[in-house]
């Protein structure tokens, strides 16, 4: 655990966290139908322009008791949401990863499946021109820390472990179309890099971790919404949440340091 990559994923959360609402509120989605989705930075019930995007994320929520300054409508949790698991898994990224080469890029990694989770969740679709930019920056970032750490060979295993993860999820599209789609086929693109950049056994064991935490969360949905077979969960939260915890605490772990 390092604190000062605490700290520094804690300022990184902070930063990461007014964009993360804007693209939750209005993904970058091909068929958007703009009426449905609130403009960010204003509130929903009077358009008056909301001042707590630009100011400290979860604290002036609370200090507004998540109410609109100028009609006092509520503005819902989401934001207070987006901003604690923005601060969360900045912080936790910095403590795990530490202070060194690959952090901007783990970091990155990391931050952008805050909103592509909270999208999904919503609107059960992954965006692609949110998944593809952010697959280019990382796949720069790493190489960047490959050669600072003069180790080529790991970037062209993060690119194959990206390649080889995403293979597999479309494999699993094509077989069983009602289980996952596309958008997870492309996020495992970029999950698939962050994980087989530690190692092959952590891309193994991060995408098992998202199938189980998706299966475990899937099954208690059916059973508590009494919908049986009929719910449909999305599963790029649950393939992000997994891979983003193995890339976290995989170090930790003999059988795969
Ligand atoms: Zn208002």
């Amino acid at each position: 655990m390092s604190p000062l990559g605490a700290v520094l994923g804690l300022m990184a959360g902070a930063l990461a966290a007014p964009l993360s609402s804007v693209l939750m509120d209005r993904p970058p989605l091909r068929d958007q139908d703009n009426e449905s989705l609130r403009a960010p930075w204003r509130c929903a019930s009077c358009r008056a322009p909301l001042p707590l995007r630009r100011s400290i994320p979860v604290v002036s929520w609370l200090a507004q008791r998540g109410r609109c300054h100028s009609c006092a409508a509520s503005i819902g949790t989401r934001e207070l949401i987006n901003d604690g698991l923005c601060l969360v898994v900045g912080l936790l990224t910095g403590a795990f990863v530490g202070v060194n080469a690959a952090l901007p890029a783990l970091m990155v990694l990391a931050l952008v499946l805050v909103p592509m989770a909270l999208i999904d969740l919503r609107l059960h679709k992954i965006p692609t021109r949110l998944v593809y930019p952010a697959t280019a920056v990382v796949t720069v970032l790493l190489g960047v820390a490959a050669v600072v750490q003069g180790d080529p060979r790991r970037l062209v295993r993060a690119l194959a472990g990206g390649l080889l993860a995403s293979a597999f999820i479309w494999l699993l599209v094509i077989v069983y179309p009602a289980g996952m789609g596309d958008g997870d086929a492309r996020l495992c693109l970029l999950l698939g890099m962050g994980l087989a950049w530690f190692g092959w056994g952590h891309l193994l064991y991060g995408l098992m971790a998202g199938f189980v935490l998706g299966s475990v969360v899937g099954i208690g949905y059916a059973i508590a919404s009494g919908q049986g077979r009929k719910t449909q969960l999305p599963f790029g939260p649950w393939l992000g949440s997994g891979a983003l915890l193995v890339m976290l605490i995989a170090p930790s772990i003999p059988v795969l340091g």
